[in-house]
């Protein structure tokens, strides 16, 4: 049986991963079988263990899945743990190793693409779903100085502030009190809330200084409102998600097929169909 690859989520019809993953593929000269399927969250583990039967060696797992894909894995790697939901599935015999590739892909976007030194940065961080979990840590790892998460449950900020065991570095506050939070250099929305057309990123200005950089992790439509609030502040950088996209994924791919693409030319190809939310 050929191994097959594929991304879970619902919806899926539009994910771009399908279609990085084949320009990797042919960049190595790989032969690949990866598609997009789609799953409820309740329909999920049976449709896991059916794409493992029918030869199933890897998938990715998007919204609403990372979460119950955990749950559905033996093994983790460190990060996976920590953050709770994974992105990323391997297959070993007969059973799944789970990792989360998210946080280290916006990380390397960041720091190699847009070649933002991270250490030292005061943070905020806006979200505490399953990508803010596996974002987090990356950041603290890349030797940023201080993580103030922001959620708009904050409970959940609480329990991520909790899992990175940082009291001095990483800390919960409420989202009715960003006023009084002082300025951050790097201010990363990691929430869905741009994906309702509706939506206004109305965030104090006081949260902005002279270095700031705003990243969105969404992209397209979605990143439009959090990106617009960012150019009225005047950021001095606005990075949208599809860097970190890119990147994710060549770290899923590094560890199913034993070598990382170039991811530049894939991005660049991106790009020029994706202008950055806001540029013509
Ligand atoms: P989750 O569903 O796990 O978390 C959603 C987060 O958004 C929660 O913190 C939630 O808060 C918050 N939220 C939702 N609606 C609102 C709102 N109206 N106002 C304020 N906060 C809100 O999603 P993920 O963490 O997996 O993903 C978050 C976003 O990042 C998605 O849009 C996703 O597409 C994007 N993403 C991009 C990636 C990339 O490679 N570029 C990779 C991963 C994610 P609460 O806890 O209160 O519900």
């Amino acid at each position: 049986m050929s191994p097959r690859y594929a991304v879970f989520g619902q919806p899926i019809a539009h994910s771009l991963s399908p279609h990085i993953h084949a320009a990797f593929a042919r960049q190595e000269g790989i032969e690949l079988d990866y598609t997009a399927i789609e799953s409820s969250p309740e329909g999920f583990a049976a449709a896991l263990e059916s794409f493992a039967a029918s030869g199933g060696a890897g998938a990715n797992v998007t919204a609403p899945l990372k979460e119950t894909a955990f749950a559905l894995c033996k093994t983790f790697t460190s990060r996976a743990k920590l953050a709770g939901s994974v992105n990323t599935l391997l297959r070993k015999g007969d059973y799944w190793h789970g990792d989360t590739t998210d946080g280290v892909g916006l990380v390397r976007d960041l720091t190699d693409r847009h070649e933002l030194d991270l250490r030292g940065r005061r943070v905020l961080l806006l979200g505490a779903g399953g990508s803010a979990r596996s974002v987090a840590p990356a950041l603290l790892d890349a030797g940023i100085r201080e993580l103030v998460v922001v959620n708009r449950t904050p409970e959940r900020a609480d329990e991520l502030v909790d899992a990175i065991g940082e009291p001095g570095r990483a800390l919960s506050r409420y989202w009715d009190d960003l006023r009084d939070l002082g300025d951050f250099e790097l201010i990363v929305n990691a929430t869905s809330a741009g994906r309702d057309r509706e939506a206004k990123f109305e965030l104090p200005l006081s949260l902005v200084n002279t270095m700031t950089t705003a990243v969105d992790l969404n992209y397209g439509d979605a990143a439009v409102a959090f990106l617009a609030w960012a150019r009225a502040a005047s950021c001095r950088n606005m990075v949208d998600g599809l860097g970190m996209l890119v990147e994710q994924a060549a770290s899923s791919f590094q560890q199913w097929h034993e070598v990382r693409p170039d991811t530049d030319p894939v991005y660049a190809e991106l790009r020029a169909k994706n202008a950055l939310a806001g540029e013509e």
